[in-house]
């Protein structure tokens, strides 16, 4: 649910704060952190009318460069904590950010129940295709046969096809952007934020300090907006089918939405037809009397 703020709503210097960046310089988190902003001043969301919950990672560091309620969790497990909010607290819009390492690796069970639970809630992948916060290792993302730190000789093992698995879990939402298209990012996390249900949101990043495969310069060259070409987003065969195929050119844009299909939250027998939310009914709840058992 978006809940307005006033007809003028906030401004992007609502968003800020006091802390200096630490990213490298060309860093695609620049761009992606400049269109969350954009896209919750568009939708005239205040930093106190959204939760912001950050995995372990470069983009991790973004939990201290945004005002507002921000959760910066354990390594791989940003996805439970984010999801418990958006079901304790159905009124605020939850939006979960984490690393392609976390993500595919620690963390990819919490992924995997998430897309299948169709939790009402947004996620953000930063997909920069390696760990850099702990300088340059290869993750599950990594193209096979690069030399990363961790694979000197280069990367061994085959690469995990992120969008085959994503959609083998029947999503309601994908969508893909990359790093140096602000306006296109802004215009995906408004529609993903929007989106009832889990909102799966690919961002590929560039990371020039130990990506030298993706580079800005590659990611220009290869992605398109598969949208402006005409790209039917309600078909679910072509879309996967879009997302998989990266061989030649990378599709972006809102990929696959499909509507009207229940969240986790509405398919609880226990929650139909009630009117307060769980963070209300809690509120009722006296604990004092079980507390004192224990005293
Ligand atoms: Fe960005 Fe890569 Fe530097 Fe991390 S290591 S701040 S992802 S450029």
């Amino acid at each position: 649910m978006i809940i307005p703020l006033s007809a003028n709503g906030p401004a992007m210097n609502d968003y800020s704060s006091p802390q200096t960046c630490t990213w490298c310089d060309g860093c695609g988190n620049h761009g992606i952190w400049t269109a969350i902003k954009r896209a919750l001043v568009e939708l005239k969301l205040a930093p106190w009318q959204v939760l912001l919950c950050f995995d372990v990672g470069c983009h991790g560091n973004m939990s201290d460069k945004l005002a507002g309620y921000r959760f910066h969790g354990l390594h791989g497990r940003v996805i439970p904590l984010a999801a418990g909010a958006a079901i304790a607290n159905p009124s605020v819009p939850v939006i979960a950010i984490g690393g392609d390492g976390a993500s595919f690796s620690e963390g990819i069970g919490h992924l995997v129940h998430s897309i299948r639970s169709n939790y009402n809630m947004t996620f953000v992948l930063h997909n920069n295709a390696n760990y850099g916060l702990t300088t340059g290792q290869a993750s599950a993302l990594t193209w096979q046969g690069q030399k990363m730190n961790t694979a000197p000789f280069g990367m061994p093992e085959a690469t995990l096809n992120s969008m085959d698995l994503v959609f083998a879990l029947n999503p309601t939402f994908v969508a893909r952007g990359w790093s140096g298209n602000i306006k296109q990012m802004t215009a995906i996390l408004a529609a993903a934020i929007q989106h009832k249900g889990f909102a799966y949101v690919d961002m590929l990043q560039a990371c020039p300090t130990y990506n030298k495969f993706a580079t800005h310069e590659w990611l220009l060259e290869h992605c398109y907006d598969a949208n402006a070409e005409g790209h039917d987003s309600s078909d679910f065969a072509v879309a996967r089918a879009l997302a998989v195929d990266t061989s030649q050119r990378v599709a972006t844009g809102i990929l696959y939405q499909a509507q009207g299909v229940p969240h986790f939250s509405e398919r609880l027998e226990s929650r139909k037809g009630r009117e307060t939310t769980p963070v209300d009914e809690v509120k009722q709840v006296d604990v004092a009397a079980f507390t004192e058992r224990f005293v």
